[in-house]
This record gives structure tokens, sequence and C-alpha cells, in this order.
């Protein structure tokens, strides 16, 4: 079974760990890395560990970011009153690729799942709540249509109805299930756009 060196059938292992890399597409890409130049090999190494050094939670709105505060929530030009919740920052970069979304955005780190025992504390919306206190007109609710995407709309939107600040959930017709990020731009538009007050 050993058809390679170890250290090949260890990189081969490693790759294979990542998500969507089955075995074949493992190899290719261990082949591949072993021919390319030494120096682009350092390259892809050094920004893998300094990516993972570096990158952490925006104190604002808990999407990905290397600095403090992510560049969206640092934008003077952005409405900070129009806060878009989503489950995760793939989602988060899913509505910026439409480039038509001009508010800010908080992200939840995952959704309620009673079923596999993730509750409201543990997602980011301690977080979101304690944003509410300054100025927000509009709180605009895209969690994904799954279950938990819609069980997270709900108590999110029961937490900040006392509180008077509009609330919205995106049109339905992304679908069920679906994660946003494979979503097309002009069907996250148009859910954007056919918002309805919850
Ligand atoms: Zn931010």
């Amino acid at each position: 079974m050993d058809y390679y060196s170890s250290q090949i059938n260890r990189l081969v292992e490693e790759l294979s760990s990542l998500p969507g890399i089955g075995a074949k597409s493992a190899q290719r890409l261990a082949f591949h890395i072993l021919n390319m130049p030494k120096e682009n090999v350092e390259k892809l190494s050094r920004a893998i560990v300094e990516a993972k050094e570096n990158v952490r939670y925006c104190k604002c709105c808990f999407t990905l970011t290397d600095e403090e505060l992510c560049p969206i929530c640092r934008d003077e030009k952005r409405d900070h009153g129009t806060i878009m919740v989503v489950e995760n920052t793939r989602d988060l970069a899913a509505y910026e690729k439409t480039g038509k979304f001009e508010g800010v955005y908080h992200v939840l780190h995952g959704a309620i799942s009673p079923m596999l025992g993730i509750g409201p504390n543990d997602i980011r919306l301690k977080e979101l709540m304690q944003r509410l206190q300054s100025e927000v007109e509009e709180v605009i609710i895209a969690t994904n249509s799954s279950l938990e995407g819609e069980t997270t709309a709900m108590y999110i939107s029961k937490l900040i109805k006392p509180t008077g600040i509009k609330v919205t959930r995106i049109a339905s017709g992304v679908p069920v299930g679906g994660d946003l990020e494979y979503i097309d731009e002009v069907t996250l538009l148009r859910a954007l756009q056919g918002r309805t007050e919850l």
C-alpha cells in the first residue's frame, strides 16, 4: 500500500483532512505542491501560519479579520444604523459580493439548534444585543432558511421587538437549507430587497 515515501503520505493525509478534499484531490494537490518552486511553497505555508496567528474576531461585528476592527466596521461611509445578522463570515462575504448592501453586519458564528444542543448563549447573540444600545434603526435577519436559521431568526426577533428597533427578515426564495454562500448574487439581492418586517 505504501507507494510513496512516508513524507508524501503525510502530506496527502494532511491535505485530505480538509473539507471537500477527497483522497484523489489530496494526491493531486500533494504532487502539485512538490512540483512548485520552493519559494512558492514557503509563501503558501507562511500564509497559512500567519493567517492562523493573526486572524481574530472583529471587536464589533465578530467577523474574521486581522485587525481590532474589520474594514467594514471602520468604514465611516457605511450605514452603521442598519445591521445585517448572518450566521458566519462566508455569508457576510456572499452579501458583500453583491456590492449593494451599505449597512454593517453582525456575525453570529452559528445558529440555534436544540437538536445539536446549541443554545442562544453559544452564538454571538449577547454581543448583538449590546450593539443595539447605540443608535440602530434596523436589524435585518439574514440567517439561512434552514430549521436552525428560522429558529434563530424567530428568537432574535422576539428579543429585539421590545426595544422598538425595526426587525426584518430577508425574503424566502433562498433555497431551504441552502448555505447563503452558494446562492447567486441576484437571488441574494432579491432576498434583501424583498425583506419583510417581523
Ligand atoms: Zn467588524
